[in-house]
Order: C-alpha cells, then structure tokens, then sequence
C-alpha cells in the first residue's frame, strides 16, 4: 500500500484531502509543519508527499529544497499543493525540486489523477533501483569469481600463475630486494599420465601441492604454473646460504610416496633457482632465469637443483647452437666411427674391438663423444644415431669377418635413452637382417644407470637380447650405482672396469682392492672383466697380476679409423 505524506499547517485540508482520497488504498500521514514533515520521514516513509507552500516557520519552497538534498529521499516525488498560481510561483516550486503541483482549492479528479501518477513513477523508479541493485550485484558476484579463476588453479586450488607474476612484479616494485623463486618441475610426469590416465595424474598433483603447502612459511607463496610446475616465492631470503636448508627439506619431502586412492606412487622433482639480488628486474625475467636454471637441473638427472647465475645465459646458447649444429651433421653425415682394440691381457693378442662415435666438424676438427653425446641424449638424437652407430659397426665386423678376422668381436656403446626406446629389439632385427653377421660376436655396452633406471625392463630386454646371442657388457662398472650383490639376477657377459680405477691402481691401495673385488666377483658369476684405460705397463702387470682377462687402453691403441686400424693389424691377423 502507497504511503503518502500530506504536509500542511491546516489540519483541514488534510481532512479534505483525506476525504477526496478515501476511496483509494492509501495509507495517508499528516505532518503540521516542515520541520515536523522533514523529522517523519523515516518513521512513515513516504511514496508520495503532497506539500503546501503557505507555512509559518519553514515554508514548503525550502521543506522541499531540503528533502530534494536528501539522496535516500530525493526519490520522492513531491506535489506542491498550493493557491499561488502565478508563472513566477510556479517557477519557484519547480526550482525548488518540486514534481507538479496542484492548485488550490483541491479538485477531486485532478488530484486522484496526480497522484496516481506520480505513484506510478514512482513505482516504475523503484522498479528499476531494485533491478538495478540486483544486476550490480551480479556483476560484483561473476568479476569475483573470475579474479578467482584467473587467480587460481582449478585443479590444486593453489594462486594461479598469474597471481604470481603479479605478486613478483608487486614486491619488485615494493623495492624489496631479498627474496627467492624457486621453480619446481617432477621428473617425468607424463609416464603418470600415460600409465597411469590423468585421473591419477590429477590426483598425483593435488598430493603434490598439499605435500609442498606445508613447507610454506607465512607470506610466501606457493603458485601452480602449469602441467607439473609449481613456483614459490620466498621472502627474505639474502642469499643461496640462506635458501639451502629450504631446497633441502624440499627435495626430502619427496623420499616418502603420494598416497593416492588406488595406489602410491613416487615422484621426484627438480628445481630451478633465481635470487632477487641476480635480478635485471622484471618479474618475467625471474621467472625466465629460474626456467634456465631448471633447464640446468634437468641435464643433471632427477631430483637436482640448480641456482641461476649470469653464465647459464651463455652456456644456454651454446647448447642451443650444438643442438642445431648436431641436427645439421646428422643430415651431412659428419659421424664417423673409430675402433679401439681389445686385447687379451695375458697374451695380448687381439680380442675385439669397441666402436667409439667421432663426429668430423667443418670447422672444429674431430670433436669427442664427451662433448656432444649428452646433448644428443637429451634431445633424444641419439636414438637415429646410435642406430647408424649399430648398422656401421655390423657392417664392419662383417667385412673384416669377410677378410679373414672370424673371431672377434665388435662392442657397440648404448644409451640409456636407446636402451628405454621401445622400438630397440625391431631396430636391432632388422640391421642384423640386413647385414646378415653372426650376433654372436656382437657386444653392447650399457652403464649402470641404463639398468638401474628400470630394472625389471632392462632385465626383460637384456634376455630378449642374450636370446639372439648378443652378449651385454656394463660399462664404466664402479662409477653407478649398481650394486654387486644385484649383478646375479641381471643376465650380463662382461664387466667393463672403469678407467678412473685402472688409472690409479697402486700396489694395494684402495683402487687396487676394488678391482681385486670386481674380477673375484666376476669370476664367481663367470664373468668376463675388461679394465678400462689401460696406459702404462706398470698398470697392465698389476692388472696381470689380478687375473684380469681382457683390457683396452692407449698402452695397445687409441681408437683408430677402420682404413688405420685395418693397415696395422690385419697384416698381423695371422698371428692371432
Ligand atoms: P666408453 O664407452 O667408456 O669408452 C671408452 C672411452 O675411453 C673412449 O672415449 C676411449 O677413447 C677412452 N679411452 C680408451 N683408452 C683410454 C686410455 O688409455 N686413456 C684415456 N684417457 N682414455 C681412454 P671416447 O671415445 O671419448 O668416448 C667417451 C664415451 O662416449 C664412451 O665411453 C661412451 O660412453 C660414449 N660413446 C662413444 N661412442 C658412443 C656411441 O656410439 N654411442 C653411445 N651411446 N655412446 C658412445
Ligand atoms: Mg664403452
Ligand atoms: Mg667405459
């Protein structure tokens, strides 16, 4: 029911304003003064005020000049009723605010019909603010919950990217001049969602945040980034000191499994570093110096660390350019292949040979493997490569077998990355096809970590191998991780000694003691042991003396081109 305030100083006209108005619903209040109609208005919060302009004290010209000022009462259409009817006073009422107004003595119709009206406006206007009210708040509530899709990851419920970069560039700004980003990428993530379906990766990520969420001190932040990245941002760390017992506690917290649903699974994590102080001053640069040195993290393997520093700028682009100059002699067909000699120690007549990848620079010469085989590693270039390695060293036995050299053998390096490529066996089946040589007197050689990263695999592979009689060497033993009492169950011909340990054998110290071990060892699981590096005959009579079967080492020769290697000693074949 509309509610109407009648303002006039004679109780009479309200009465006869009440009468006119009788038959309509409204609820009509009386106020006998200005003052008294400006107190009322909040106890009979009116839609409508009908207002005369003749009043002793505050005439109705200033009573609705001040509610016009009131903006919770500005709304309020306001019909002047009054005898004063000339251009001038009506002018003056309208100036005042006033909506319309009606003349004295009132007429019935045209009162009910201005009211009406005016209440209808009136209506309309509250209407409109309700709807208006409403649509405000919507906007407020959908701009909030887009700060917080922008600002958060759906997935970990962890600050988004972008409230971290904004947060970088806020402290930056703040001239705070001491803090830390420490990027975090897992190890291998996708064999999570490729054996396992990206439920469980989501999972695995979800266990992951919480798990790093703990380690959070107040005021840090801690950011998902993407896929398997998360970032936090330290305060108040000065300097590396200050941040290792930080990185420590992280890369422990990732000895202990993620318990998800159905299963626990193991992750680990590296982490790229950047300090504040190293800073050029851009948040994105942070952020981009810790990209680099996680880039650095990962060549060392999982579960390392690496803190930015202004060099990797540069190491980076030389990776970058031997990454493009490798791809390019790959097309040229820049590599080649040298043999080394293995001799029998005893006798040292000619065992084999290892076939050693040498790549035949334009302009650098001959560049070693040590240079460029763990860029190819890491761009996965050594899969084609160490495939051409195989073909051509097959090829090359079978030639000199053709010539006359029946009973060695020809030992082919392998890479971790080879070895865990699926398509191996048929790799291998089909050189073996195509060169049609014996495999028996083919040997691969793999390192510790090859095994070690996926034992069981690794075991399944080396049988499939053994079964097309191609013998298995490990590679630089010692120096993995691979541990003596595991060698039983793993189905290996030779034990290759690692050169660090031939290199400085003396009579019974340490090195001496371990290469005792190895070849007891190896004779007990009859195994063949080749020591490494062989370089004077001092090491040879010790290695003499140990009872070490095979060797290889500058002592016999350096590794050698075919044609060289073919003048030296395939005129000696007869002696062999
Ligand atoms: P490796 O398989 O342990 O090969 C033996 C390395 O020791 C060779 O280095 C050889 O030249 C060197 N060497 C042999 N005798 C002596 C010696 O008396 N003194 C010294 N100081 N060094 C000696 P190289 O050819 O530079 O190869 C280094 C490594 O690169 C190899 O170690 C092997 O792990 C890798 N590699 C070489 N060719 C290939 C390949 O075709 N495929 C793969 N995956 N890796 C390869
Ligand atoms: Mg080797
Ligand atoms: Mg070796």
């Amino acid at each position: 029911m509309s509610s109407i305030l009648v303002v006039d100083d004679e109780p009479d006209n309200f009465d006869v304003i009440e009468t006119l108005l009788s038959a309509q619903n409204y609820q009509l209040h009386y106020a006998a003064s200005g003052q008294s109609a400006i107190a009322s208005l909040d106890t009979f919060e009116p839609d409508l005020i009908l207002l005369d302009v003749m009043m002793p004290g505050m005439d109705g010209i200033e009573v609705c000049q001040r509610i016009k000022a009131m903006p919770q009462w500005e709304s309020v259409p306001i019909i002047v009723v009054t005898a004063l009817t000339t251009k001038k006073d009506l002018a003056q009422c309208l100036t005042a605010g006033a909506d319309d107004f009606i003349s004295k003595p009132v007429n019935s119709l045209e009162l009910t019909a201005r009211v009406r009206s005016m209440l209808r406006i009136r209506q309309q206007y509250q209407q409109l603010a309700t709807f208006n009210a409403r649509l405000e708040a919507t906007v407020q509530q959908r701009t909030a919950e887009l700060q917080t899709m922008i600002f958060e990851d759906g997935l970990t419920a962890l600050p988004s990217r972008t409230f971290l970069v904004q947060k970088l560039a806020e402290l930056l700004q703040s001239g705070e001049s001491s803090f830390a980003v420490v990027c975090l990428d897992c190890d291998q993530f996708k064999l999570v969602n490729g054996s396992f379906g990206h439920a469980i990766g989501d999972q695995l990520l979800i266990a992951i945040a919480e798990r790093l969420r703990q380690h959070l001190r107040p005021g840090d932040v801690l950011a998902r980034m993407g896929e398997d990245e998360f970032c936090f941002l330290l305060h108040q760390i000065e300097d590396a000191v200050a941040l290792e017992p930080f990185i420590q506690t992280i890369l422990r917290s990732f000895n202990a499994p993620f318990s998800l649903v159905n299963c626990e699974i193991f992750m680990t994590a590296c982490m790229g570093i950047s300090l504040s102080n190293d800073a050029a001053g851009q948040s994105e640069e942070l952020l981009q110096d810790a990209d680099t040195a996680m880039y650095q993290a990962k060549l060392r393997g999982k579960g390392s660390y690496q803190i930015f520093d202004r060099q990797m700028h540069l190491a980076m682009f030389n990776r970058l350019m031997l990454e493009n100059d490798l791809q390019r002699s790959l097309e040229q067909q820049e590599f080649v292949l040298y043999y080394q000699p293995i001799v029998h120690l005893q006798t040292q007549k000619l065992a084999g040979f290892e076939a050693l990848l040498r790549w035949q620079h334009p302009e650098r010469g001959m560049v070693s493997p040590g240079e460029f085989i763990p860029c190819m590693e890491t761009t996965g270039l050594i899969v084609p490569v160490g495939m051409l390695v195989f073909k051509q060293a097959c090829q090359q036995l079978r030639s000199w077998q053709q010539q006359g050299w029946t009973e060695i053998t020809m030992s082919v390096n392998l890479s971790v990355r080879q070895f865990a490529c699926p398509t191996l066996l048929a790799d291998i089946d089909r050189v073996l096809s195509e060169t049609a040589i014996n495999p028996g007197y083919l040997k691969l050689e793999i390192t510790e970590s090859a095994i070690m990263d996926n034992a069981e695999m690794a075991i399944a592979l080396t049988k499939e191998l053994r079964s097309r009689q191609i013998q298995i060497s490990i590679d630089d033993f010692g120096t993995g991780y691979c541990s003596l009492g595991y060698l039983h169950h793993f189905p290996v011909d030779t034990l290759k000694i690692d050169r660090s340990f031939v290199n400085q054998i003396q009579a019974e110290n340490r090195n001496y003691q371990v290469v005792n071990t190895i070849i007891a060892l190896s004779n007990q699981l009859e195994l063949a042991v080749i020591a490494e590096g062989i370089e004077t005959t001092q090491q040879l009579e010790w290695l003499q003396q140990l009872g070490c079967q095979f060797g290889q080492g500058y002592l016999f020769s350096k590794p050698l081109p075919a044609a060289e290697i073919e003048s030296i000693y395939l005129t000696k074949s007869s002696e062999m």
